[in-house]
């Protein structure tokens, strides 16, 4: 069986082939001949989600899945969320990103978070959704070098270390998208 990540993100397609049953062959975008931006204009997570996995089977015919992750805050309404990537302005810089998000804290007690992954899955003409979710809360700096985006300040519940700080296989093994791709992979398994 062949489906499709809409990804061009190497790291993230090796990691989930790695996970895949060896009949399941995973192409990325670049795979099929889909170079173009797929645009995610949604207001939600989910949304967006939805909308590349839609984008893929209704313009090129595959299978295919697709992801879109956010980072909720609570004290701030699940802001974030959607606009995770370029909180602090189109250049979507991470370093800029969690200085505003530290700054918009700075008097806050609340500083409970959860990062949220949805997968949506395209196959056999139904579409599938599958969450992951890592709750947490935001440090009061950044600490550590592991990992990428909000890592550094994202300590998850039951843990003294911040994502940025802990072993990446530990990561890889309670992140909000490994639980995701772990549903997929279950539901993937069972469709043989
Ligand atoms: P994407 O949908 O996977 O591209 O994620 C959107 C944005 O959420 C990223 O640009 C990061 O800022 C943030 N993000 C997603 N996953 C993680 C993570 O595992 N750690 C830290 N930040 C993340």
């Amino acid at each position: 069986m062949k489906i499709v990540f809409a990804s061009n993100n190497t790291n993230k397609i090796a990691e989930i082939q790695w996970l895949l049953p060896e009949y399941i062959q995973l192409l990325s975008l670049k795979d099929i001949g889909c170079n173009e931006e797929i645009p995610e204009t949604a207001t939600t997570i989910e949304g967006n989600a939805i909308l590349k996995a839609n984008y893929v089977t209704q313009n090129y015919g595959y299978t295919c899945f697709a992801d879109d992750t956010g980072l909720e805050v609570e004290a701030l309404n699940g802001a974030p969320g959607v606009f995770s990537a370029r909180y602090a302005g189109e250049q979507k810089n991470t370093q800029d990103n969690m200085d505003k998000l530290l700054l918009a804290l700075a008097t806050q007690n609340n500083r409970k978070a959860q990062f949220k992954t949805i997968i949506a899955l395209n196959l056999n003409g139904t579409q599938t959704l599958f969450s992951g979710i890592a709750k947490g809360n935001i440090t009061t700096e950044k600490s550590g070098n592991n990992g990428f985006g909000y890592d550094p300040i994202f300590q998850p519940e039951g843990y003294s270390e911040t994502f940025a700080s802990l072993d990446i296989a530990v990561k890889n093994k309670i992140s909000h998208r490994s639980i995701a791709v772990q549903k997929l992979i279950s539901f993937l398994k069972d469709q043989k």
